[in-house]
């Protein structure tokens, strides 16, 4: 039988299948010119970076989950959605952490269950850009589309991130390399500035390095903008923020000499010291740089679609992340409902993780506190995470093995195709999965 899924795209000749205009479901980017060609033995992959490749070649690797377990033994499907919803029932206060390596649709049928059993519900913003979501909710921001980018900046800032290592793509297509619409000289035409204390592989490439003292953005930023008003700077400028007058002044001039720049902010900026304070500061300099030219502020999200958790969890509930639906009504409050806290308070008694390696990711206390706990993780393969789990339900690739939309960096939603059928039949997807779930939780625990 054929395990091809038929669409114009999809072209099968013999055991061999080729796609074209796949998404790339690893990074922010959400890439989708990728071609793929797959046998039954082999994953060849085109215009993938090296990263994106990796996660195609999960296809056939020989690592996958194909069967649940629970306790490490093999069971059948209706036994582990049975161990799992079991676990889920009893808890009084289970934890639901929605990771961002699947679609929307798995994300809202994964909050569904949070929301009906009265638990707690986060996703890997908690960990990386939840700041910087903070900081959109304190300011408000100016932002635009990776077209509008490609098209029209001739500035690039990146901020505290490195997309040479972590977006292999990024500058290829989206802010320094490629000829754009209004920037046709290409890479002649544009312009980039890198704030980042390490000499990394983007900032080799940089027309200013800005070597900003490790946590002192938010004294750079503020810097910026006195400079860009044109008063003076503090004597002591250079002292704090260990960059000279001249430097930043030099960055005020590109800053106004530009006709589009983009400040990507990054990791850099969320999770140093000063946290949204600093994407808070990041978007007034976007606000303050429209007095003189046109500019915009993205965040360089990571993982896959972890801007989509913050989407389908807003308007599912109003609130991007760390919501605790204990109380029948959402409630939202970083800090005490994230995910590291209320773990590391030792107040979780259960956990689902779907489509997230939390067991590599968090804390070392919150990790034991997930050992002490029974927690159940829809997985691809063996990780971490899938040590500190006592419920296995093997998790189906998506965008590969199943349709699904996510949302890129920019907050746009990507459609995802898929091209191939998961290696086994007892789930079609990890939304699939987690309706089977919520039935048989209904029916243990109805309302
Ligand atoms: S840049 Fe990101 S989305 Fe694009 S191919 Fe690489 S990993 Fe995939």
């Amino acid at each position: 039988m054929s395990n091809m899924v038929k669409t114009d795209l999809v072209k099968q000749e013999q055991e061999v299948i080729r796609c074209t205009d796949v998404t790339c479901p690893v990074c922010g980017m959400s890439c989708d010119d990728v071609e793929v060609e797959l046998t039954p033995t082999s994953v060849t992959t085109k215009n993938a970076c090296l990263m994106g490749d990796a996660k195609f070649q999960e296809l056939r690797s020989p690592h996958r989950f194909v069967y649940p377990t629970v306790n490490g033994e093999r069971v059948t499907w209706e036994e582990a959605l049975n161990a799992a919803a079991d676990i889920l029932v009893k808890a009084k206060r289970p934890f639901f952490f929605i990771g961002s390596e699947t679609s929307n649709e798995a994300m809202a049928a994964g909050i569904e269950i949070a929301e009906y059993l009265g638990g707690l519900v986060d996703g890997n913003a908690t960990i990386c850009h939840g700041p910087t979501v903070m900081a959109f909710q304190d300011v408000g921001m100016a932002g635009c589309t990776l077209g509008e980018c490609r098209n029209r900046s001739d500035l690039a800032i990146y901020w505290g991130c490195n997309p040479a290592d972590s977006h292999p793509r990024h500058m290829s297509r989206h802010s320094m390399y490629m000829r754009g619409f209004f920037v046709e000289q290409g890479y002649q035409g544009r312009k980039m500035i890198v704030v980042d204390p390490r000499r990394s592989p983007t900032a080799a490439q940089a027309d200013l390095h800005v070597q900003v003292k490790p946590g002192r953005d938010f004294e750079l930023l503020n810097a910026v903008m006195v400079a860009l008003r044109g008063m003076e700077l503090h004597p002591d400028t250079e002292k704090v923020t260990g960059v000279s007058v001249d430097t930043i002044k030099k960055m005020a001039e590109m800053i106004k000499e530009c006709k589009f720049g983009v400040i990507w902010v990054g990791l850099g900026i969320a999770s140093t010291h000063g946290k949204h304070h600093n994407a808070s500061m990041a978007m007034r300099l976007t606000q303050l740089a429209n007095d003189y030219t046109k500019f915009v502020i993205l965040a360089n999200r990571g993982h896959c679609n972890v801007a989509g958790f913050n989407q389908v969890l807003s308007w599912t509930c109003g609130f991007p992340f760390a919501v605790d639906y204990s109380r029948g009504v959402p409630r939202y409050q970083p800090g005490e409902y994230s995910c590291v806290d209320a773990l590391r308070r030792g107040e979780v008694d259960a956990m689902l993780v779907m489509c997230a390696d939390l067991g590599a990711h968090l804390p070392k206390k919150a990790v034991e506190r997930m050992m002490d706990i029974p927690v159940i993780s829809i997985e691809i393969a063996p990780g971490p995470q899938a040590f500190v789990s006592d419920v296995i339900l093997p998790g189906v690739l998506d965008g590969m093995e199943c349709e699904g939309t996510f949302y890129r960096m920019d907050n746009v939603p990507i459609y995802a195709r898929s091209f191939c059928k998961p290696p086994f039949d007892f789930t079609t997807s990890n939304e699939h999965t987690l309706k089977q779930l919520l039935k048989i939780i209904k029916e243990k625990k109805p309302k």
